[in-house]
């Protein structure tokens, strides 16, 4: 079968789901069977953003090959259960910076570099590229940004040319849009998707469907307008009202018709009809738990739980697999430091320290860690999280008052976490951290062993600094063993207390692994040390009444 190119472009204003649409119309085309391949591309100038703060883009997710690439990827993954690669993401940094450097090399010796034909060429090369890698049904391609944005015109006309490129019946164009309520006289309005499709149209895409996002029930009435003006077929404008879980979202597209009219447009083969009764099946499980299940997550960016978007959904993956609905307190570790981990910790069953850089915060990430030892409460080390539980332990276990990691403290008498070697000579900042997947082995009948049930484990990074090895013996002797390491056996990859209900920790980041119909083991494991303590009864007061 020929590839077929779905292309999903956002209008009117951003922040409005469009990469939970693309990923939900991905869901949708593997329940018939389908195969699919994802790409976003995002216009902005950055090569990659991992030199952004979490500030400005939220969080960074890393791909098995090492790639840190934009959140959306992780709910591609989530959604289509699929693992993607440096296929998926395109930059206009890496754009440009693939340009001038064939521009210095000579490669367009004699030639004026223009937008259109060489920048539009580099972006339809890589949307090509997406065909022969796998030979997918369907290559799933998000526009990042909003229609309008200056920076995001070159790629709509390479999405435009592509249409060209693959032809017609080989195409289609879908545009998410908000349908705006005022309250005042109770009305949703069309006008800003008519601006946003006419603006469209004159780069000359004209959209095939209209899902329109609104946080009110869209009449019929409406759907017909938007059909009249931006000249789109009435079944093919898309209500998408604002959801309590996104994991419903392939349901409702796929009730309103998205997937056959795909089917229908595209004349792609799905002789088995579409199954999406085992993710109805999960989606109805989450809206009725037998219970919450209240975890605390303490970093530094708590007040932005974009940044720790993998976390989260791991978290409602783990929790689900227990009927527990997660419910979590985001905690500022600055909070912690100012009023003591008692403040705001009292209420919850397990303590999650996610990834992170700088010194900021970590103080207060090493007083939760001690809290979480010392009253037997689950904890879960993500990377930063693994790298202050040593920490901890090196300074209230082993007396090394003056332990640090010498990201944090350079002079540390103790630098139980260092530089990796190979990053001393490292000046670059962008994409050279240790990324992407590494094997690490784990020591027989460790809680870590147990929880994968697999002697090997291939897992993601994205890290500079490492265990210290120096101290591996007598921070073992004190209690906390390496249960997770290299092959070679050289590099720390886990850590756990022997003494404790479950307080893991790890330098890798396994929340980009988690599915919602397969929770991360270790993810699964810390739900369900948190759900006995609930059980238990060991930890009073419920609901939660802080940091909210
Ligand atoms: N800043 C630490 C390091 O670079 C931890 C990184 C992380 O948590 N992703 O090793």
């Amino acid at each position: 079968m020929t590839t077929k190119y779905i292309f999903v472009t956002g209008g009117v204003v951003s922040s409005i789901g469009k990469g939970i649409c693309a990923a939900a119309i991905g869901r949708i085309l593997k329940s018939r069977g389908l195969t699919v391949a994802v790409q976003k591309l995002d216009p902005y100038l950055n090569v990659d953003p991992g030199t952004m703060s979490p500030y400005q883009h939220g969080e960074v997710f890393v791909t098995r090959d090492g790639c840190e690439t934009d959140l959306d990827l992780g709910h591609y993954e989530r959604f289509i259960d699929i693992e993607l690669t440096h296929n998926s993401n395109i930059t206009a940094g890496q754009v440009y910076t693939q340009l001038l450097g064939e521009e210095r090399r000579g490669v367009h010796l004699g030639g004026t570099i223009q937008t259109v034909p060489h920048v539009t060429n580099v972006i339809k090369e890589f949307m090509l590229r997406a065909q022969h890698e796998g030979s997918p049904d369907v290559v799933l391609v998000e526009v990042g940004g909003t229609v309008g944005d200056i920076e995001g015109q070159p790629f709509l006309e390479a999405i435009r040319q592509m249409r060209m490129a693959v032809g017609r019946r080989n195409t289609f164009y879908v545009h998410v849009t908000l349908l705006p309520y005022i309250g005042a006289t109770g009305e949703l309005k069309t006008k800003p998707t008519q601006h946003s499709v006419k603006e469209l149209r004159a780069i000359g895409i004209q959209p095939d469907a209209i899902i329109c996002r609104s946080d009110h029930p869209i009449p019929h009435s409406i759907k017909e307008k938007i059909a009249l003006f931006c000249d789109v077929a009435p079944d093919a404008v898309i209500p998408m009202e604002t959801l309590s879980n996104i994991y419903q979202a392939p349901l409702v597209l796929e009730q309103e018709g998205v997937g056959e009219i795909l089917v229908r447009e595209l004349n792609l083969a799905t002789p088995n009809g579409s199954d999406l009764s085992r993710w109805e099946a999960m989606t109805e499980r989450m809206a009725n738990p037998h219970g919450p299940l209240p975890i605390a997550v303490v970093g530094k960016y708590a007040d932005l739980p974009d940044a720790y978007l993998s976390v989260r959904e791991a978290l409602r993956h783990a929790s689900l697999f227990h009927d527990r609905d997660v419910s979590i307190d985001w905690v500022r570790s600055e909070d912690i430091e100012r009023d003591g981990p008692d403040a705001w910790l009292s209420h919850t069953l397990g303590i999650v320290v996610p990834g992170g850089f700088g010194s900021r915060g970590v103080e207060g990430m090493i007083q939760a860690v001690r809290y979480a030892r010392e009253r037997q409460l689950p904890y879960l080390g993500l990377c930063l999280g693994m790298q202050v539980m040593v920490i901890e332990h090196a300074r209230n276990v082993l007396g090394l008052t003056g332990a640090n990691s010498t990201e944090f403290d350079p002079e540390t008498p103790d630098p139980v976490i260092d530089l990796m070697l190979d990053q001393r000579s490292v000046n670059d900042m962008g994409g050279t951290m240790r990324l992407g997947n590494y094997p690490c082995v784990l020591a027989h009948g460790s809680r870590a062993a147990k929880a994968y049930g697999t002697p090997e484990v291939n897992e993601r990074h994205r890290h500079r600094f490492e265990f210290n090895n120096a101290y591996r013996e007598t921070l073992y002797e004190a209690g906390m063993l390496a249960s997770g390491l290299s092959p070679d056996g050289t590099l720390v990859e886990i850590v756990e207390l022997e003494k404790h209900p479950f307080m893991v920790g790890v330098q890798f980041h396994p929340e980009f692994r988690s599915r919602p119909e397969q929770p991360h083991p270790l993810f699964r494991e810390f739900a369900a040390a948190a759900t006995h303590v609930m059980r238990e009864g060991a930890q009073p007061e419920l609901p939660m009444g802080n940091g909210a």
